[in-house]
């Protein structure tokens, strides 16, 4: 266990010999929903947990980071439902904690900022039982940051107000006073309630808020369904009701709104509102996810296929016992280096084992992975398809020559029989196969059908398959990319349209492509 876990906190119980000592509750702020900004130390709670209770506002993305068999419980709430009463999280807490486990209590944005967290943490206090806070980035202020808005700027203000709206105005019992937040100085930003947006602007135009003061609503901050909208204080109510602006919003009123011309920099984004489907395995989908969302895109994954070893070894497993005899091993994938390199590490400790054989590889992507097991790459070709492959090695004799190619189970044989036709011995041997991802692990299959998506990526042929296999109806509207021409034959083969291919057959290429396909449709 790392560092922080030997450490007591102040809320360890005074005995410290109690078996329940071992267990540890973190309560952690998830941040707004950018999965980018959960913090490094939330990160590697999430790393160590054996229990995981999340809510509706914690980006349920996040849980990648959570090891495969820890259980996970969604408390979620949305207005108006509860899924799991307070007292029901609050004793979930307690008694997995009391249990001896790690807990991790992701809570949206920082938890101790109107999410609860003070009193789930006074629970596990009362019970004796150790906790940590880490603290996370606010949608109070995440979230307008996002929407190009300071909460201070030196020019306009330098008292913040934080309010919530939860509560009824008018409401005997109400704590708050509007007043004095109607005449405090400076920005104020109120959390919930944009569901009473009426009557609460009402109250505080009634306090003494002047009606022109400039408001922003900002929806979903920071995730890809970001959007905003802006008014004043004695016109925004009626036009969230027109714009149907719903929860989860923030509302920020003050004169800071107004930087917001100038600042605007995440909806300015080229992919800033687009939403895509990406295909891949979850495990490789992560790169492609990033690139997308890192040009402002509602990129989500839809994961149809998973990866697992062949069926059939036998093959594999002489090639491995042999593999110091080949001259040559060609890599049509990623997915087949890594089948490759991880038997064959789990069967040698001495990298020299692999012997003098030369590498080639189909694509850029293949390359890189090769270099992630610290091996070179000695042929690409010029377009990564098969047939440049094959080109390059007509240009030189490869006459008796032995080699390996590691591939997908089901794969086409074109290589092999080319390369044979050429003189070659050639071991065509799975290392791999892809099986349809059966499940909906990560949401995305649910988002399809209820949200739909602008485009949809297809990395290979099966995941175009395995995509049609779902049977999934196809939004109207809907563009599709293909990462190459393999992809779109397969793809046309199925009865989809191919509405771009990317001219540079590997990931970078493909997000290049697509950013190019929406410029030009502007
Ligand atoms: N602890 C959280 C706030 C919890 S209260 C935080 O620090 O952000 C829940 C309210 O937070 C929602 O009703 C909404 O007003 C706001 N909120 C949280 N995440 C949001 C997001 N991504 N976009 C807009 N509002 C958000």
């Amino acid at each position: 266990m790392t560092k922080k876990s030997s450490k007591k906190t102040a809320a360890s119980p005074a005995d410290a010999g109690d078996k329940t000592a071992q267990g540890i509750c973190h309560l952690v702020g998830a941040g707004p929903g950018d999965p980018g900004l959960l913090t490094l130390k939330g990160r590697e709670c999430l790393e160590q947990a054996e229990v995981v209770v999340y809510d509706y506002l914690s980006n349920a993305e996040l849980l990648s980071h959570v090891p495969a068999g820890a259980e996970i419980i969604y408390a979620g709430k949305t207005a108006g439902r509860h899924a799991l009463r307070q007292e029901e999280t609050n004793a979930l807490l307690v008694k997995h904690t009391a249990a001896g486990k790690r807990v991790v209590r992701l809570k949206g944005g920082d938890p101790f900022l109107f999410g609860r967290g003070g009193e789930e943490a006074q629970e596990l206090a009362a019970a004796g039982l150790r906790f940590e806070i880490v603290p996370g980035v606010t949608s109070a202020i995440g979230g307008l940051a996002y929407a190009g808005i300071p909460v201070t700027h030196r020019a306009s203000n330098a008292v913040l107000t934080i309010f919530t709206g939860h509560e009824e105005p008018g409401k005997e019992t109400s704590g708050i006073d509007y007043k004095a937040i109607a005449t405090a100085p400076g920005t104020k930003v109120m959390l919930m309630g944009v569901e009473r947006l009426g009557p609460i602007t009402e109250q505080l135009a009634a306090a003494g808020m002047p009606e022109g003061t400039p408001v922003a609503l900002v929806r979903w901050a920071t995730t890809g369904r970001h959007q905003t909208l802006t008014g004043t204080l004695g016109t925004i109510a009626a036009l969230a009701l027109e714009k149907e602006f719903k929860a989860p919003a923030i509302a920020v009123f003050g004169d800071v709104v107004k930087l917001r011309e100038t600042l605007n920099w995440f909806e300015s984004s080229p992919l800033f509102g687009k939403r895509i489907a990406v295909t891949r395995t979850r495990q490789q989908a992560g790169g492609l996810l990033a690139q997308l969302r890192g040009m402002g895109a509602d990129a989500y994954e839809l994961p149809t296929i998973r990866i697992e070893p062949p069926a059939e070894k036998t093959a594999f497993v002489e090639a491995l016992a042999d593999v110091r005899t080949y001259d040559w091993i060609v890599f049509t994938s990623p997915n087949g280096v890594e089948a490759f390199f991880n038997a064959f590490f789990a069967a040698h400790e001495d990298a020299r084992d692999l012997g003098g054989a030369r590498i080639a590889v189909i694509g850029n992507g293949t390359a890189r992975k090769v270099r992630e097991y610290r091996f070179a790459v000695d042929l690409i070709p010029k377009e990564f398809v098969a047939e440049s492959l094959l080109e390059e090695f007509k240009e030189m004799n490869v006459e008796h020559l032995k080699m390996l190619l590691p591939r997908a189970a089901g794969a086409r044989e074109m290589l092999a029989v080319e390369l044979e036709k050429l003189g070659a011995i050639v071991d065509d041997v799975p290392v791999y196969r892809t099986v349809p991802e059966t499940g909906d692990v990560s949401g995305g299959i649910r988002r399809f059908r209820e949200e739909g998506a602008d485009m949809i990526t297809f990395t290979s042929a099966s995941t175009a398959d395995h995509f049609m296999a779902l049977n999934l109806p196809l939004p109207k509207g809907l563009a599709t990319a293909s990462i190459g021409p393999v992809t779109s034959e397969e793809m046309r083969k199925l009865g989809l349209p191919v509405d771009l291919e990317a001219p540079q057959h590997d990931i970078p290429g493909l997000v290049q492509a697509i950013s190019t396909f929406y410029a030009s449709s502007k």
